[in-house]
């Protein structure tokens, strides 16, 4: 089965994701994670990295679609993946339909993980002291939630009527 996991900054998708690995027993992939391998190997791609990172933007999606493709080609993968933090704007998805459509890997399942905002705010300060991450300042997580609802909020369309059911259930 091959999941794809939206959500913002520090809303739980790494959890999800671990007790979805351990459910499912397929690879977690995180493209943060892949990202903060490179920068602590201190690869070119990792010093490119860490000065976007660590300004809360995005890395660039050329980058970011060969990291995916090279992860995507690995073994481990054949029956399937959680996949945690890419796409996250439409050349990403957009990307990541056409690669899929061509290792014949289509997309099962899309879940978002929807949470407050101010919420994860104090939450992820919380992580910040405990995993060390430089790009876990408050400044730098406002900025990351700003470029989440400005380019991957775009990806989750919702129609009235589901809006409105789920509304009705909370
Ligand atoms: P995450 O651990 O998923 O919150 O990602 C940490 C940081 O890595 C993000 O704030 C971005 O700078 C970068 N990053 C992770 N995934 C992507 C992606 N799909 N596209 C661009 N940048 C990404």
């Amino acid at each position: 089965m091959r999941i794809v996991l939206l959500g913002a900054p520090g809303s739980g998708k790494g959890t999800q994701a671990a007790l979805l690995v351990e459910e499912l027993n397929l690879p977690h992939i995180s493209t943060g994670e892949l990202l903060r391998s490179a920068v602590k190997a201190g690869t070119d791609l990792g010093l490119q990295a860490k000065v976007v990172m660590d300004r809360g933007e995005l890395v660039s999606d050329e980058i970011m679609l060969g990291l995916i493709e090279e992860r995507l080609s690995r073994a481990d993968v054949a029956q399937g993946f959680i996949l945690d933090g890419y796409p996250r704007n439409i050349v990403q998805a957009e990307a990541l339909d056409r690669l899929l459509e061509r290792l014949e890997q289509p997309v099962d399942e899309a879940l978002q993980i929807d949470v407050d905002v101010e919420m994860v705010i104090a939450r992820i300060a919380k992580r910040a002291a405990q995993e060390d991450r430089s790009d876990d300042t408050e400044e730098t997580v406002r900025k990351r939630m700003d470029v989440y609802a400005a380019q991957t909020l775009s990806l989750i369309h919702i129609s009235e009527p589901t809006r409105q059911y789920c509304q009705s259930r909370m």
